[in-house]
């Protein structure tokens, strides 16, 4: 079973990208509703632990 066509559009909330959350490597939601795209995950992602 394929769920290449299921996206799941989301803007970046630091950048303001848009980006497809399901595909997306890094990219996850800050404090659980904010999100983050790959490039901003990455550079956050080192305090990620702190923010939550
Ligand atoms: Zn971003």
């Amino acid at each position: 079973m394929s769920k290449d066509s299921e996206e799941k559009i989301e803007t970046c909330v630091l950048c303001g990208k848009k980006f497809d959350m399901n595909k997306a490597e890094l990219a996850y939601y800050r404090n659980g509703k904010y999100p983050l795209c790959d490039y901003c995950a990455e550079f956050y992602g080192f305090y990620r632990d702190d923010l939550i």
